[in-house]
């Protein structure tokens, strides 16, 4: 059973420039498996992005033009499952065997692997030996192995071996496009303007987009309502509502500079100051804790600085606060203030 679906095709997975890489990537993929560079394949981006979509389509494409070839799919969650149902059971290398002799491993949201050093041990293995036979191993992220956490260097550096594609928002027309070929494969029309509407207003998540399609598209058949900008505009606050709203890297800085008393400038500059680069790496800790920004657009905003610079910050706060009591205060103090 390769736990493939069909409907995640790629006729269905619309392209726009927010997708073209990962796409075209994937095609290439799935039209030569194991015989390209793009391997690994590491398709990363924010949630509803179409990630597994995407892991899927290429999978159901690779099924399509060779029907020899094993094909599985399975997410790091579910994986990682059965691994540790392995151990118990004492058939570590039956587990291993199992995805040793693959033609094709698609798994999804690996940063579910994070922390978890003996699912990393294992799959390092059965990578290397697919790897090394010239199979396809195709994986998701919602982040870049840059900005992966707690996940062993040896297994990001595999990562890194292939070809990493980012997913990112889609733009306006995409949004459309998307949102039409759906209303198209369920049958149903409506009106442009509404359809233009929801896109405009959703931004950042296509399976809120779709969401949003599928109530209007209910109200409007169980309900008999008409379907209106009116009931279009309800339909969006609901869903713009419900995603919690980011605070922003910006917030972040004026917070921490008020908090010192000194003018964000100031917490940018290139000064060595104690107290300044203190604040700094706060603002840095406080960006990555609750924005989804990553570390390089983090470093980028306060102050360019690199990727590097902002872990470093980040592990600084993280030691100070549990040896510093005072330091510490200042965590506790700045997490309110953000979180009011
Ligand atoms: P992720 O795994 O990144 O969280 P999914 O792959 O589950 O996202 O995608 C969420 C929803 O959006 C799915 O229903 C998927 O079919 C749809 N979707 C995402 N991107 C596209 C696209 N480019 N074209 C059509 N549908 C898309
Ligand atoms: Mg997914």
């Amino acid at each position: 059973e390769s736990q493939l679906n069909p409907n995640y095709s790629f006729e269905n997975f619309l392209e726009g420039d927010s997708n073209r890489l990962a796409r075209s990537a994937g095609l290439a993929v799935a039209a030569k498996p194991g015989g390209t560079s793009f391997n690994p394949l590491l398709i990363f981006g924010g949630v509803g992005l179409g990630k597994t979509h995407l892991a899927h389509a290429i999978g159901v494409d690779i099924k399509d033009k060779y029907p020899e070839k094993t094909v599985l799919y399975i997410s790091a969650e579910k994986f990682t499952q059965q691994y540790i149902d392995s151990v118990k059971k004492n058939n570590r290398n039956d587990f291993i065997h199992f995805y040793q002799i693959i033609d094709v491993l698609i798994i999804d949201d690996v940063q579910f692997l994070s922390g978890k050093s003996g699912t990393q041990d294992v799959f390092f293995h059965i990578f290397n030996h697919l790897h090394q036979n010239g199979k396809q191993v195709i994986l998701t992220s919602d982040k870049a192995p840059v900005d992966m956490q707690d996940i062993e260097q040896r297994l990001l550096s595999r990562f890194k071996w292939g070809l990493s594609a980012e997913l990112q928002n889609p733009d306006f027309e995409t949004r459309v496009s998307i949102l039409k070929n759906k209303l198209y494969r369920d049958g149903v029309e409506m009106p442009e303007d509404i359809v233009e509407y929801v896109a405009k207003n959703i931004k950042t998540n296509v399976r809120e987009l779709e969401g949003a399609i599928i109530s209007l598209i209910a109200q409007s058949s169980f309900n008999k309502k008409e379907i209106t900008i009116e009931l279009a505009k309800q339909i969006v606050e609901k869903f713009v509502k419900n995603t919690k709203r980011e605070v922003s890297i910006d917030y972040i800085q004026k917070i921490v500079s008020d908090y010192f008393q000194m003018d964000v400038d100031t917490l940018q500059s290139k000064t060595r100051k104690r107290h300044i680069v203190q604040a700094r790496q706060l603002a840095m800790f406080f960006a990555k804790k609750f924005t989804k920004a990553s570390l390089a657009s983090i470093g980028s905003q306060i102050g360019k600085r690199d990727h590097a610079t902002v872990l470093h910050a980040c592990k600084t706060v993280d030691n100070l606060s549990s040896t510093d009591k005072q330091f510490r205060k200042y965590v506790e103090d700045i997490s309110k203030k953000l979180s009011v």
